[in-house]
Protein backbone atom coordinates (compact mmCIF):
# COMPACT_ATOMS: atom_id res chain seq x y z
CA UNK A 1 0.00 0.00 0.00
CA UNK A 2 2.60 2.36 0.98
CA UNK A 3 4.97 1.71 -2.42
CA UNK A 4 1.64 3.00 -4.52
CA UNK A 5 0.68 5.36 -2.35
CA UNK A 6 4.66 6.59 -2.90
CA UNK A 7 4.78 6.25 -6.48
CA UNK A 8 1.30 8.58 -6.65
CA UNK A 9 2.96 11.17 -4.65
CA UNK A 10 5.73 11.09 -6.33
CA UNK A 11 4.30 11.82 -9.63
CA UNK A 12 2.61 15.12 -8.24
CA UNK A 13 5.46 16.67 -6.50
CA UNK A 14 8.64 14.47 -7.80
CA UNK A 15 10.38 11.17 -6.60
CA UNK A 16 12.66 13.47 -4.39
CA UNK A 17 10.32 14.97 -2.56
CA UNK A 18 8.40 11.80 -1.47
CA UNK A 19 10.39 9.89 1.64
CA UNK A 20 9.57 6.92 3.61
CA UNK A 21 13.13 6.75 5.19
CA UNK A 22 13.38 6.52 9.13
CA UNK A 23 16.08 9.46 9.16
CA UNK A 24 12.75 11.57 8.03
CA UNK A 25 9.78 9.58 9.65
CA UNK A 26 10.93 9.25 12.86
CA UNK A 27 11.48 13.65 13.81
CA UNK A 28 7.21 13.27 13.61
CA UNK A 29 7.49 11.00 17.07
CA UNK A 30 5.84 12.30 20.19
CA UNK A 31 8.00 14.31 22.35
CA UNK A 32 5.51 15.04 24.49
CA UNK A 33 5.24 13.33 28.12
CA UNK A 34 2.61 11.21 28.38
CA UNK A 35 1.65 11.48 24.39
CA UNK A 36 0.72 8.85 21.95
CA UNK A 37 0.85 8.48 18.40
CA UNK A 38 1.95 6.50 15.58
CA UNK A 39 5.11 6.89 13.59
CA UNK A 40 4.48 8.24 9.83
CA UNK A 41 4.87 6.11 6.98
CA UNK A 42 5.57 8.88 4.42
CA UNK A 43 6.87 12.26 4.42
CA UNK A 44 5.76 14.78 1.22
CA UNK A 45 7.10 18.28 0.23
CA UNK A 46 5.03 20.03 -1.56
CA UNK A 47 5.88 22.94 -3.26
CA UNK A 48 2.67 24.84 -4.28
CA UNK A 49 -1.01 24.85 -3.14
CA UNK A 50 -1.67 23.07 -6.42
CA UNK A 51 0.21 19.99 -5.38
CA UNK A 52 -1.21 20.76 -2.02
CA UNK A 53 -4.97 20.06 -3.71
CA UNK A 54 -3.80 17.41 -5.45
CA UNK A 55 -2.26 15.53 -2.58
CA UNK A 56 -5.88 16.28 -0.40
CA UNK A 57 -7.99 14.56 -3.47
CA UNK A 58 -5.52 11.79 -3.48
CA UNK A 59 -5.84 11.41 0.25
CA UNK A 60 -9.76 11.06 -0.25
CA UNK A 61 -9.65 8.96 -3.07
CA UNK A 62 -6.94 5.99 -1.87
CA UNK A 63 -8.20 6.65 2.18
CA UNK A 64 -5.10 7.93 3.32
CA UNK A 65 -4.64 10.03 6.73
CA UNK A 66 -2.34 13.98 6.07
CA UNK A 67 -1.30 15.80 9.22
CA UNK A 68 -0.26 19.13 8.04
CA UNK A 69 3.40 20.58 9.52
CA UNK A 70 4.81 24.02 8.87
CA UNK A 71 7.01 24.37 11.63
CA UNK A 72 10.68 22.02 12.10
CA UNK A 73 11.43 19.99 15.14
CA UNK A 74 11.65 19.76 18.38
CA UNK A 75 8.29 19.11 18.69
CA UNK A 76 6.99 19.06 22.34
CA UNK A 77 3.22 19.02 21.86
CA UNK A 78 2.55 16.24 19.81
CA UNK A 79 -0.38 17.69 17.69
CA UNK A 80 1.97 17.15 14.33
CA UNK A 81 2.32 13.56 15.63
CA UNK A 82 0.19 11.01 13.37
CA UNK A 83 -2.67 9.31 15.94
CA UNK A 84 -3.67 6.96 13.14
CA UNK A 85 -1.23 4.33 11.26
CA UNK A 86 -0.98 5.03 7.87
CA UNK A 87 -0.42 8.90 8.14
CA UNK A 88 1.30 10.85 5.70
CA UNK A 89 3.13 13.87 6.80
CA UNK A 90 2.18 17.01 4.60
CA UNK A 91 5.83 18.93 5.28
CA UNK A 92 4.85 22.54 3.95
CA UNK A 93 8.48 23.84 5.26
CA UNK A 94 9.90 24.07 1.62
CA UNK A 95 6.71 26.62 0.58
CA UNK A 96 8.41 29.02 2.63
CA UNK A 97 7.88 32.68 0.15
CA UNK A 98 7.75 35.65 1.74
CA UNK A 99 4.92 36.59 -0.54
CA UNK A 100 4.77 40.25 -0.27
CA UNK A 101 5.63 42.86 2.11
CA UNK A 102 3.73 46.27 2.54
CA UNK A 103 4.63 49.03 4.68
CA UNK A 104 1.94 51.35 4.13
CA UNK A 105 -0.48 48.66 5.44
CA UNK A 106 1.67 47.30 7.58
CA UNK A 107 0.65 43.81 6.64
CA UNK A 108 2.83 41.28 4.97
CA UNK A 109 1.72 37.59 3.23
CA UNK A 110 3.57 34.44 3.87
CA UNK A 111 3.98 30.98 3.12
CA UNK A 112 3.93 28.35 5.67
CA UNK A 113 7.49 27.99 5.93
CA UNK A 114 8.09 31.23 6.78
CA UNK A 115 9.91 31.19 9.95
CA UNK A 116 10.89 34.78 12.28
CA UNK A 117 14.67 34.26 11.85
CA UNK A 118 13.77 34.39 8.20
CA UNK A 119 10.85 37.19 8.25
CA UNK A 120 12.29 39.80 11.07
CA UNK A 121 15.21 40.88 8.21
CA UNK A 122 13.08 41.63 5.36
CA UNK A 123 10.30 43.40 7.56
CA UNK A 124 12.91 45.72 9.08
CA UNK A 125 14.08 46.47 5.33
CA UNK A 126 10.35 48.06 5.30
CA UNK A 127 10.49 49.69 8.78
CA UNK A 128 7.91 47.27 9.98
CA UNK A 129 8.02 44.66 12.86
CA UNK A 130 5.82 41.64 13.79
CA UNK A 131 3.49 40.55 16.63
CA UNK A 132 5.42 37.89 17.65
CA UNK A 133 5.58 35.65 20.67
CA UNK A 134 8.11 35.29 22.91
CA UNK A 135 11.67 33.42 22.15
CA UNK A 136 9.95 31.05 19.42
CA UNK A 137 11.94 28.15 18.25
CA UNK A 138 14.13 28.69 15.39
CA UNK A 139 12.37 26.35 13.03
CA UNK A 140 8.82 27.68 14.20
CA UNK A 141 6.50 28.39 11.28
CA UNK A 142 4.89 32.20 11.75
CA UNK A 143 2.26 31.06 9.67
CA UNK A 144 1.51 28.15 12.40
CA UNK A 145 2.29 30.12 15.14
CA UNK A 146 -0.53 32.54 14.08
CA UNK A 147 -3.21 29.76 13.44
CA UNK A 148 -2.01 27.83 16.63
CA UNK A 149 -3.31 31.26 18.39
CA UNK A 150 0.48 31.46 20.25
CA UNK A 151 0.04 34.76 22.61
CA UNK A 152 1.68 38.35 21.39
CA UNK A 153 4.04 39.49 23.50
CA UNK A 154 2.78 42.75 22.74
CA UNK A 155 -1.40 43.01 24.15
CA UNK A 156 -1.88 46.89 23.21
CA UNK A 157 -1.78 45.97 19.76
CA UNK A 158 -3.67 42.43 20.11
CA UNK A 159 -7.48 43.58 19.45
CA UNK A 160 -9.13 39.96 18.59
CA UNK A 161 -8.03 36.39 19.80
CA UNK A 162 -7.36 35.94 16.38
CA UNK A 163 -4.72 38.84 15.96
CA UNK A 164 -2.10 38.85 14.05
CA UNK A 165 -3.49 36.31 12.03
CA UNK A 166 -5.59 38.43 8.57
CA UNK A 167 -6.49 36.55 5.76
CA UNK A 168 -5.58 32.96 4.24
CA UNK A 169 -5.75 30.65 1.46
CA UNK A 170 -7.26 27.55 2.69
CA UNK A 171 -7.42 23.70 0.84
CA UNK A 172 -10.37 22.19 2.80
CA UNK A 173 -10.53 18.72 3.79
CA UNK A 174 -12.57 18.58 0.55
CA UNK A 175 -9.59 19.67 -1.62
CA UNK A 176 -11.17 22.61 -2.74
CA UNK A 177 -9.75 25.98 -1.95
CA UNK A 178 -11.27 29.11 -0.38
CA UNK A 179 -9.73 32.44 0.22
CA UNK A 180 -10.40 33.81 3.42
CA UNK A 181 -11.26 37.22 4.28
CA UNK A 182 -11.34 40.56 2.15
CA UNK A 183 -8.48 38.06 -0.27
CA UNK A 184 -11.87 36.33 -1.47
CA UNK A 185 -12.54 38.98 -4.14
CA UNK A 186 -13.57 40.52 -6.05
CA UNK A 187 -10.80 40.15 -8.43
CA UNK A 188 -7.37 38.49 -8.03
CA UNK A 189 -4.66 39.13 -5.41
CA UNK A 190 -2.71 40.93 -8.44
CA UNK A 191 -5.91 43.01 -9.11
CA UNK A 192 -6.58 43.71 -5.84
CA UNK A 193 -3.09 44.85 -5.00
CA UNK A 194 -3.48 47.05 -8.57
CA UNK A 195 -6.63 48.62 -6.81
CA UNK A 196 -4.55 49.22 -3.49
CA UNK A 197 -6.39 46.51 -1.51
CA UNK A 198 -3.86 44.52 0.66
CA UNK A 199 -5.63 41.54 2.62
CA UNK A 200 -5.78 43.04 5.56
CA UNK A 201 -9.65 42.01 6.76
CA UNK A 202 -10.40 38.77 7.95
CA UNK A 203 -13.65 39.02 7.58
CA UNK A 204 -15.41 37.12 4.79
CA UNK A 205 -16.19 36.52 2.31
CA UNK A 206 -19.65 37.95 2.84
CA UNK A 207 -20.82 37.81 6.51
CA UNK A 208 -19.09 34.36 7.07
CA UNK A 209 -15.54 34.70 8.50
CA UNK A 210 -14.18 30.81 7.71
CA UNK A 211 -11.03 31.68 8.90
CA UNK A 212 -12.34 31.08 12.06
CA UNK A 213 -12.80 27.43 11.80
CA UNK A 214 -9.46 26.85 10.59
CA UNK A 215 -7.48 28.78 13.43
CA UNK A 216 -7.12 26.56 16.42
CA UNK A 217 -8.28 23.64 14.28
CA UNK A 218 -4.32 21.25 14.56
CA UNK A 219 -4.74 20.88 10.95
CA UNK A 220 -8.25 18.93 11.17
CA UNK A 221 -10.32 21.59 8.39
CA UNK A 222 -8.10 22.73 6.25
CA UNK A 223 -4.25 23.37 4.86
CA UNK A 224 -3.00 26.75 4.72
CA UNK A 225 -0.86 28.05 1.57
CA UNK A 226 -0.15 31.54 2.56
CA UNK A 227 -1.59 34.02 5.03
CA UNK A 228 -1.27 37.28 5.59
CA UNK A 229 -0.43 38.73 8.81
CA UNK A 230 -0.90 42.13 10.92
CA UNK A 231 3.09 43.94 11.60
CA UNK A 232 3.71 47.11 13.49
CA UNK A 233 5.81 50.13 12.96
CA UNK A 234 9.46 49.33 14.39
CA UNK A 235 9.90 51.81 16.86
CA UNK A 236 12.64 54.22 16.72
CA UNK A 237 13.69 54.54 20.74
CA UNK A 238 12.63 51.41 22.24
CA UNK A 239 13.71 50.37 25.78
CA UNK A 240 12.51 47.84 28.52
CA UNK A 241 12.41 47.84 32.19
CA UNK A 242 12.04 45.15 34.63
CA UNK A 243 10.12 45.64 37.73
CA UNK A 244 10.95 42.34 40.38
CA UNK A 245 8.48 41.24 43.24
CA UNK A 246 8.33 38.16 45.33
CA UNK A 247 4.55 37.37 44.83
CA UNK A 248 2.58 37.31 41.82
CA UNK A 249 -0.31 38.74 43.06
CA UNK A 250 1.70 41.94 43.60
CA UNK A 251 2.11 43.13 40.36
CA UNK A 252 -1.65 42.32 39.46
CA UNK A 253 -3.14 45.56 39.68
CA UNK A 254 -0.38 47.61 38.24
CA UNK A 255 0.00 45.57 35.47
CA UNK A 256 -4.08 46.26 34.69
CA UNK A 257 -3.68 49.93 35.49
CA UNK A 258 -1.00 49.56 32.52
CA UNK A 259 -2.66 47.69 30.21
CA UNK A 260 -5.96 50.43 30.33
CA UNK A 261 -3.69 53.36 29.31
CA UNK A 262 -2.00 51.44 26.15
CA UNK A 263 1.39 52.83 27.16
CA UNK A 264 3.70 50.19 27.32
CA UNK A 265 4.28 47.77 24.08
CA UNK A 266 5.83 44.48 25.38
CA UNK A 267 3.92 43.25 28.83
CA UNK A 268 4.67 40.00 30.10
CA UNK A 269 5.31 37.96 33.58
CA UNK A 270 8.33 35.45 34.11
CA UNK A 271 9.08 33.46 37.33
CA UNK A 272 12.90 33.55 37.96
CA UNK A 273 12.82 29.68 36.32
CA UNK A 274 11.50 31.07 32.99
CA UNK A 275 14.13 34.41 32.81
CA UNK A 276 17.11 32.59 33.48
CA UNK A 277 16.35 29.64 31.35
CA UNK A 278 15.45 32.51 28.14
CA UNK A 279 18.75 34.16 29.10
CA UNK A 280 20.40 30.85 28.70
CA UNK A 281 21.83 31.39 32.26
CA UNK A 282 21.48 29.30 35.51
CA UNK A 283 20.94 32.33 37.50
CA UNK A 284 17.32 31.70 39.10
CA UNK A 285 18.76 32.07 42.68
CA UNK A 286 20.14 35.17 42.37
CA UNK A 287 16.79 36.41 40.82
CA UNK A 288 13.56 37.78 42.09
CA UNK A 289 10.80 35.10 42.34
CA UNK A 290 8.87 37.49 39.40
CA UNK A 291 9.74 40.23 37.13
CA UNK A 292 7.15 42.27 35.10
CA UNK A 293 8.52 42.86 31.90
CA UNK A 294 7.78 45.70 30.17
CA UNK A 295 8.65 47.44 26.63
CA UNK A 296 8.11 51.45 26.13
CA UNK A 297 8.61 52.85 22.38
CA UNK A 298 8.60 55.76 20.31
CA UNK A 299 8.35 56.70 16.55
CA UNK A 300 9.54 58.70 13.67
CA UNK A 301 10.66 62.14 14.43
CA UNK A 302 8.97 62.58 17.35
CA UNK A 303 9.87 59.60 18.82
CA UNK A 304 11.84 61.00 21.78
CA UNK A 305 9.02 62.72 22.77
CA UNK A 306 6.31 59.82 22.40
CA UNK A 307 9.01 57.48 24.69
CA UNK A 308 9.25 60.51 27.06
CA UNK A 309 5.45 61.18 27.43
CA UNK A 310 4.88 57.14 27.66
CA UNK A 311 7.66 56.87 30.02
CA UNK A 312 6.64 59.21 32.25
CA UNK A 313 3.11 58.63 32.34
CA UNK A 314 3.92 54.56 33.11
CA UNK A 315 6.75 55.76 36.22
CA UNK A 316 3.55 57.74 37.48
CA UNK A 317 1.32 55.00 37.54
CA UNK A 318 4.23 52.79 38.76
CA UNK A 319 4.58 55.58 41.69
CA UNK A 320 1.14 55.42 42.79
CA UNK A 321 1.28 51.47 42.75
CA UNK A 322 4.47 51.71 45.03
CA UNK A 323 6.22 49.36 42.26
CA UNK A 324 9.80 51.00 40.91
CA UNK A 325 11.02 50.30 36.93
CA UNK A 326 14.31 49.05 37.00
CA UNK A 327 16.86 48.75 34.49
CA UNK A 328 19.00 46.03 35.97
CA UNK A 329 17.71 43.17 38.69
CA UNK A 330 20.52 41.52 40.28
CA UNK A 331 22.52 40.30 37.54
CA UNK A 332 20.05 40.86 34.59
CA UNK A 333 20.28 43.92 32.79
CA UNK A 334 17.48 45.63 30.96
CA UNK A 335 19.38 45.50 27.75
CA UNK A 336 19.92 41.55 28.47
CA UNK A 337 15.95 41.02 28.04
CA UNK A 338 15.56 43.78 24.89
CA UNK A 339 17.74 40.87 23.21
CA UNK A 340 15.47 38.13 23.77
CA UNK A 341 12.42 39.68 22.13
CA UNK A 342 11.79 40.22 18.16
CA UNK A 343 14.21 37.46 18.01
CA UNK A 344 13.89 33.27 17.75
CA UNK A 345 15.77 31.33 20.15
CA UNK A 346 19.00 30.34 19.18
CA UNK A 347 20.04 26.52 18.78
CA UNK A 348 19.12 24.43 21.63
CA UNK A 349 15.88 25.82 21.98
CA UNK A 350 15.71 27.97 25.46
CA UNK A 351 13.11 25.37 26.20
CA UNK A 352 15.70 21.96 26.45
CA UNK A 353 18.75 23.88 26.76
CA UNK A 354 19.39 22.72 30.19
CA UNK A 355 17.75 19.34 30.75
CA UNK A 356 16.93 18.11 27.31
CA UNK A 357 12.97 17.88 27.67
CA UNK A 358 10.45 20.30 28.61
CA UNK A 359 6.59 19.29 29.81
CA UNK A 360 4.53 22.84 28.46
CA UNK A 361 0.57 23.38 29.67
CA UNK A 362 -0.57 26.70 28.14
CA UNK A 363 -3.80 27.69 29.18
CA UNK A 364 -5.87 30.80 29.16
CA UNK A 365 -7.54 32.52 32.49
CA UNK A 366 -7.29 35.96 33.68
CA UNK A 367 -4.47 37.81 34.67
CA UNK A 368 -6.27 37.85 38.68
CA UNK A 369 -6.86 34.09 38.65
CA UNK A 370 -3.45 32.73 37.40
CA UNK A 371 -1.97 33.33 41.03
CA UNK A 372 -4.17 30.81 42.53
CA UNK A 373 -3.67 28.64 39.12
CA UNK A 374 -0.54 28.70 40.24
CA UNK A 375 -0.29 27.38 43.37
CA UNK A 376 -2.67 24.34 42.29
CA UNK A 377 -0.13 23.64 40.17
CA UNK A 378 2.80 23.62 42.69
CA UNK A 379 0.72 21.24 45.17
CA UNK A 380 0.68 18.79 42.29
CA UNK A 381 4.11 19.24 41.90
CA UNK A 382 4.82 18.63 45.52
CA UNK A 383 2.12 15.64 45.09
CA UNK A 384 4.07 14.11 42.33
CA UNK A 385 7.73 14.94 43.30
CA UNK A 386 8.83 17.57 40.93
CA UNK A 387 10.66 20.47 42.57
CA UNK A 388 9.13 23.63 41.85
CA UNK A 389 12.35 24.85 40.65
CA UNK A 390 11.84 23.25 37.68
CA UNK A 391 8.87 25.17 36.80
CA UNK A 392 9.46 28.06 34.42
CA UNK A 393 5.99 30.38 34.55
CA UNK A 394 5.23 32.79 32.15
CA UNK A 395 2.33 34.79 32.26
CA UNK A 396 1.41 36.92 28.98
CA UNK A 397 -1.82 39.35 29.18
CA UNK A 398 -4.04 39.53 25.78
CA UNK A 399 -6.45 41.22 23.99
CA UNK A 400 -5.58 44.06 25.74
CA UNK A 401 -5.04 42.74 29.02
CA UNK A 402 -9.28 41.38 28.66
CA UNK A 403 -7.60 37.67 29.93
CA UNK A 404 -4.42 36.24 29.74
CA UNK A 405 -2.22 32.92 28.81
CA UNK A 406 -0.43 31.14 31.54
CA UNK A 407 2.78 28.72 30.03
CA UNK A 408 3.71 26.37 33.25
CA UNK A 409 7.45 24.89 31.22
CA UNK A 410 8.58 22.00 33.74
CA UNK A 411 12.34 21.14 32.43
CA UNK A 412 13.20 17.96 33.03
CA UNK A 413 15.54 15.16 31.75
CA UNK A 414 14.34 12.51 29.25
CA UNK A 415 17.30 9.87 30.15
CA UNK A 416 16.13 9.86 33.60
CA UNK A 417 13.49 7.22 33.93
CA UNK A 418 12.00 8.57 37.16
CA UNK A 419 12.04 11.84 35.79
CA UNK A 420 10.05 11.47 33.10
CA UNK A 421 7.43 9.48 35.61
CA UNK A 422 6.95 12.28 37.68
CA UNK A 423 6.61 14.87 35.22
CA UNK A 424 4.10 12.50 33.18
CA UNK A 425 2.31 12.26 36.73
CA UNK A 426 2.06 16.12 37.09
CA UNK A 427 1.35 16.78 33.83
CA UNK A 428 -1.80 14.39 33.69
CA UNK A 429 -2.96 15.18 37.39
CA UNK A 430 -1.77 18.93 37.29
CA UNK A 431 -3.84 19.70 34.17
CA UNK A 432 -6.84 18.17 35.93
CA UNK A 433 -6.71 19.78 38.53
CA UNK A 434 -5.80 23.19 36.95
CA UNK A 435 -9.42 22.49 34.35
CA UNK A 436 -11.29 21.55 37.76
CA UNK A 437 -10.19 25.41 39.18
CA UNK A 438 -11.35 27.26 35.83
CA UNK A 439 -8.03 26.99 33.90
CA UNK A 440 -9.04 27.44 30.08
CA UNK A 441 -7.09 24.67 27.42
CA UNK A 442 -8.38 26.54 24.74
CA UNK A 443 -5.68 24.31 22.13
CA UNK A 444 -5.52 20.99 23.83
CA UNK A 445 -2.35 19.14 22.90
CA UNK A 446 -3.07 15.17 21.94
CA UNK A 447 -2.29 14.08 26.06
CA UNK A 448 -5.33 16.34 27.13
CA UNK A 449 -7.76 16.03 24.22
CA UNK A 450 -10.37 13.18 25.91
CA UNK A 451 -10.00 15.44 29.57
CA UNK A 452 -10.84 18.47 27.69
CA UNK A 453 -13.84 17.11 25.55
CA UNK A 454 -15.16 14.86 28.32
CA UNK A 455 -16.29 18.81 29.76
CA UNK A 456 -17.37 20.48 26.22
CA UNK A 457 -21.29 20.33 26.05
CA UNK A 458 -22.82 17.82 23.61
CA UNK A 459 -24.73 20.48 21.29
CA UNK A 460 -20.95 21.93 20.99
CA UNK A 461 -19.38 19.08 20.44
CA UNK A 462 -22.25 18.17 17.86
CA UNK A 463 -22.04 21.40 15.89
CA UNK A 464 -17.89 20.89 15.72
CA UNK A 465 -18.43 17.35 14.37
CA UNK A 466 -21.42 18.88 11.61
CA UNK A 467 -18.47 21.77 10.54
CA UNK A 468 -15.42 19.07 9.97
CA UNK A 469 -18.06 16.51 7.83
CA UNK A 470 -18.70 19.77 5.48
CA UNK A 471 -15.18 20.57 5.47
CA UNK A 472 -13.42 17.17 5.68
CA UNK A 473 -15.94 14.77 5.16
CA UNK A 474 -13.69 11.71 4.77
CA UNK A 475 -11.59 12.71 7.85
CA UNK A 476 -8.84 12.53 5.72
CA UNK A 477 -7.25 15.81 7.80
CA UNK A 478 -5.19 14.95 11.09
CA UNK A 479 -7.84 12.20 12.41
CA UNK A 480 -7.62 12.11 16.27
CA UNK A 481 -6.97 15.58 16.99
CA UNK A 482 -9.58 18.07 18.73
CA UNK A 483 -12.79 15.85 19.31
CA UNK A 484 -12.47 14.14 15.88
CA UNK A 485 -12.62 10.50 15.33
CA UNK A 486 -9.80 8.88 14.10
CA UNK A 487 -11.41 6.15 11.37
CA UNK A 488 -11.07 7.30 7.95
CA UNK A 489 -13.99 6.88 6.26
C1 LIG B 1 -1.16 29.32 23.89
C2 LIG B 1 -0.07 28.53 23.22
C3 LIG B 1 1.26 28.83 23.47
C4 LIG B 1 2.26 28.09 22.88
N1 LIG B 1 3.56 28.38 23.13
C5 LIG B 1 4.53 27.61 22.59
C6 LIG B 1 5.88 27.84 22.82
O1 LIG B 1 6.24 28.75 23.58
N2 LIG B 1 6.81 27.02 22.23
C7 LIG B 1 6.43 25.98 21.43
O2 LIG B 1 7.29 25.23 20.90
N3 LIG B 1 5.17 25.74 21.20
C8 LIG B 1 4.21 26.52 21.75
N4 LIG B 1 2.91 26.23 21.51
C9 LIG B 1 2.60 25.06 20.71
C10 LIG B 1 2.81 25.36 19.25
O3 LIG B 1 1.90 26.32 18.81
C11 LIG B 1 2.66 24.12 18.38
O4 LIG B 1 1.40 23.55 18.58
C12 LIG B 1 3.69 23.13 18.68
O5 LIG B 1 4.94 23.76 18.63
C13 LIG B 1 3.61 21.91 17.79
O6 LIG B 1 3.77 22.25 16.51
P1 LIG B 1 4.84 21.59 15.56
O7 LIG B 1 6.10 22.33 15.64
O8 LIG B 1 4.88 20.12 15.75
O9 LIG B 1 4.09 21.85 14.18
P2 LIG B 1 3.53 23.14 13.48
O10 LIG B 1 3.86 23.00 12.06
O11 LIG B 1 3.94 24.38 14.16
O12 LIG B 1 1.95 22.91 13.64
C14 LIG B 1 1.15 23.37 14.70
C15 LIG B 1 -0.29 22.92 14.42
O13 LIG B 1 -0.82 23.58 13.26
C16 LIG B 1 -1.15 22.63 12.23
N5 LIG B 1 -0.64 23.19 10.97
C17 LIG B 1 0.66 23.48 10.70
N6 LIG B 1 0.74 24.03 9.48
C18 LIG B 1 -0.51 24.08 8.98
C19 LIG B 1 -1.03 24.54 7.75
N7 LIG B 1 -0.26 25.09 6.82
N8 LIG B 1 -2.37 24.43 7.57
C20 LIG B 1 -3.17 23.90 8.52
N9 LIG B 1 -2.73 23.45 9.71
C21 LIG B 1 -1.39 23.54 9.92
C22 LIG B 1 -0.43 21.35 12.59
O14 LIG B 1 -1.09 20.21 12.07
C23 LIG B 1 -0.43 21.42 14.12
O15 LIG B 1 -1.66 20.97 14.64
C24 LIG B 1 1.90 27.00 22.06
C25 LIG B 1 0.57 26.72 21.80
C26 LIG B 1 -0.42 27.47 22.37
C27 LIG B 1 -1.85 27.11 22.07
Amino acid sequence: MNASIHNKLAKIVGEERVSGEQVHLEQFMNREVGGAGEQPSLVVWPSSAVEVSKIVNLANSTYFPIVPVSSGPPRLAGTTTPKVKGTVILDLTRMNRVIRVDAKNKVVMIEPGVTYGQLLPELKKAGLRPLMPLLPKESQSVLASCLDREPTTIPRFHWDSSDPLLCTETIFGTGEMLRTGSASGPGSLEEQWESGQAQKNPMGPSQFDPFRLVQGSQGTIGVVTWITMKCEIAPDEHNVFLIGSGSLSSLQDFSYAIIRRRLVDEHFIVNARCLSEMLRRDAWHSLPAWTLILGISGHGELAQDEFDYRFGDTEDIARKAGVKLETKIGSVDASDVTRLLDTPSPEPYWKIRSLGGCSELHFVSTLDAIPGLHSVFLKEAEDSGVDAERIGVYVQPTVQGVNASCSLNVFYNPQDESDVANVTKLTVNGSEKLMESGAFFSRPPGSLREDVYSRVSPEVLGAMKRVKEIFDPRNVLSPGNLCFGEVIE
